[in-house]
């Protein structure tokens, strides 16, 4: 069972914030130095500002002729080091940033491919692929982007106000009393942000998943004549990604030119004010260019820190994503016992088998009124026994096979091996016991070499060529121009097949696990290839506790033992001479597939 969600939308951005800079902690350093930097800058800007009212009333008005002479020489040093200030930023927080990014990355994957098989029942690839990908970015660009905003502009704009504040508080006073107006408007801006950018985040998701969906049963639209259907469905996930898109830019168009009309009304109070016979003479030419030009250049700032929030909700709305991954419970491994090499003896014992039915996985399955898979399951192998499971197409024969390799877990009942629960094993010991032939080959993208060696990386050259040749592999690696050291394409493109199943058997060859789970291919290969397989097979199988999924009976007859599933229930069990005398279900079945 996988954990229920938490809410994380109800928690507040501030912990997930705060979750956020724990991963920055290992960086500390390289973040106090761009805190630094940044402060330096800021402090530059203030300082050459502050140099204004000097300017006007000392310098151009001629009374200190030191000032000017000594002016050119200062701006040059001030704007290297402003310079060098605002490259140790820059470069230290991309540092930090990065270095968190792949952090995060990294734990994502190692989280992702933890996670129990119902969880990847549930979630599609592509939202998966784009939290890994676009989620993480996002962090990144919106959080680094903000922080150096934050901490750069408000220093500069506390500084600018200061010296406002010096030179005259009535005139600064002005900008105080917008200031609350400002913070409303704000306000209500990120709220909205924080709730289209979700709505981006999963619009985005969409996007990855419809097209990763299409690419990868391209073949199947063709053959379907499925393109038109393939593009008004995008168009439609593409349109409303467009409009979330267009929402987000419509409130950040906005709010921009709002707050920088509210700040003109301070503006025209000033200029209003100055013209009033209290301050016409307390202010000089200096003070008054000041103050005028401080107020400008603070809109910029304003400005910047108008959209500040917007742009830290964006990543935050990232950083949720990522964390409600991350929160999710990893495939539970309470085993405690080692298991080298078991000897090959399975039972099940009245296994009872549920599937979690929904996303709402807080409901247990009784709630959720789930249908069992399998019921009241049980039969006893002995070691390198053959067992073939038989029935229509799902009554549970993959099901009873994903339960052996604890993809999920029995609902009730047990499973033995050598007389253990397979609970009480650790996971990773439990799998290795097992190696599993099925039709659908995964193939890496990498020699047919590696690709055999896949379960058994440590194997010797000399390991791998006799694994290729039982599973006569060899007989067309040895057509192709660089042999088993061939690279075979993404997934094994350059195969057939029936190569590809020969490359699946040489692979559980070379693993040698006690157990071996066996899939069945259902359509009949070329006889060529059926006979190198079943030859190949026939290697596999010895000495090792087979369960066989049969889709074909005629490659069963000689089985120790057949089961006969319908629904999820055994309904008969022998082995193909007695089940025939039965004249039952599998009587039926076989004469069904031979007349
Ligand atoms: P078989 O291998 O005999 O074709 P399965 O074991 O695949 O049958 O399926 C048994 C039942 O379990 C079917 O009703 C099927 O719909 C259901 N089932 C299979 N896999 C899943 C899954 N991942 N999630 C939910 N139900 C499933």
């Amino acid at each position: 069972m996988v954990s229920p969600l938490p809410d994380l939308t109800k928690t507040t951005s501030w912990k997930n914030f705060k979750r956020l800079v724990s991963y920055a902690k290992p960086y500390k350093l390289g973040f106090v130095a761009a805190i630094i930097g940044m402060l330096s800058y800021a402090a530059i800007d203030v300082y050459f500002l502050s140099q204004l009212k000097p300017l006007v009333d000392e310098g151009l008005a001629g009374s200190n002729a030191q000032f000017m002479k000594w002016a050119p020489l200062f701006i040059i040093g001030a704007f290297a080091v402003r310079g060098i200030a605002h490259f140790i930023a820059n470069y230290c927080l991309a540092w930090v940033g990065n270095n968190v990014v792949a952090d995060l990355r990294q734990q994502l994957f190692e989280h992702i491919m933890s996670m129990p098989v119902t969880f990847h029942d549930q979630k599609s690839t592509g939202s998966l692929i784009s939290k890994i990908t676009f989620d993480t970015e996002q962090v990144l660009n919106s959080v680094s982007k903000s922080l150096s905003t934050m901490v750069r502009e408000s220093a500069f704009v506390i500084g600018l106000l200061g010296l406002m504040f010096y030179y005259s508080w009535q005139l600064s006073m002005i900008f105080l009393l917008i200031t609350p107006v400002i913070a409303v408007i704000v306000n209500v801006v990120s709220k909205r942000f924080r709730k289209v950018s979700k709505n981006i985040q999963g619009a985005m998701g969409e996007v990855t998943t419809a097209a990763e969906q299409t690419f990868n049963g391209h073949k199947v639209v063709l053959t379907f004549g499925g393109q038109q259907r393939e593009f008004a469905r995008f168009a439609k996930i593409n349109k409303h990604n467009r409009q979330q898109r267009m929402k987000m830019q419509a409130t950040k168009s906005a709010s921009v030119p709002i707050i920088q009309v509210i700040a003109s009304f301070a503006l025209a109070f000033v200029f209003y004010a100055i013209t009033s016979d209290t301050l016409r003479d307390s202010i000089s030419p200096g003070t008054f260019v000041s103050i005028i030009t401080y107020m400008t250049m603070l809109l910029r700032p304003l400005k910047m820190l108008t959209n500040v929030n917007s742009e830290l909700q964006q990543g935050m709305a990232a950083c949720v994503s990522i964390f409600s991954i991350l929160d999710h419970e990893k495939e539970k491994d309470n085993g405690d016992k080692a298991l080298v090499k078991a000897s090959g003896a399975l039972s099940f014992k009245h296994v009872d088998f549920a599937y979690a039915k929904t996303d709402n996985t807080s409901l247990t399955n009784d709630e959720q009124g789930a249908k069992l898979a399998l019921t009241d399951v049980s039969f006893d192998l002995q070691p390198g026994e053959t067992l073939a499971l038989v029935g229509r197409s799902g009554s549970g024969k993959s099901t009873t096979s994903s339960l052996l390799l604890r993809f999920y877990d029995v609902t009730a009942g047990e499973i033995l091996i050598d007389g253990t629960n397979i609970e009480e094993f650790l996971l990773k010991d439990l799998r290795k016991q097992f190696s599993y032939v099925s039709q659908q080959v995964v193939l890496f993208n990498d020699t047919l070499a590696n690709n055999i060696a896949y379960g058994k990386p440590e194997a010797t050259d000399a390991e791998i060529i006799e694994a290729a040749k039982s599973a006569h592999v060899m007989e067309f690696a040895e057509q192709m121009e660089q042999g088993l050291e061939t690279n075979i394409g993404e997934n094994g493109a350059l195969l057939s097949g029936g190569q590809r199943q020969r490359v699946a058997i040489a692979r559980a060859l070379l693993c040698d696990t006690p157990f071996l789970i066996l899939d069945e291919a259902t359509s009949a290969l070329d006889t060529e290839s059926e006979r190198h397989i079943q030859d190949a097979l026939h290697t596999l199988q010895q000495n090792r506790t087979s369960i066989v999924i049969a889709h074909r009976l005629s490659t069963i007859e000689s089985a120790d033992k057949i089961i006969v599933m319908e629904q999820g229930k055994i309904v008969e069990q022998g082995n193909h001479q007695s089940l025939l005398a039965q004249q039952g279900a599998y009587a039926q079945l076989h004469s069904f597939q031979f007349e």
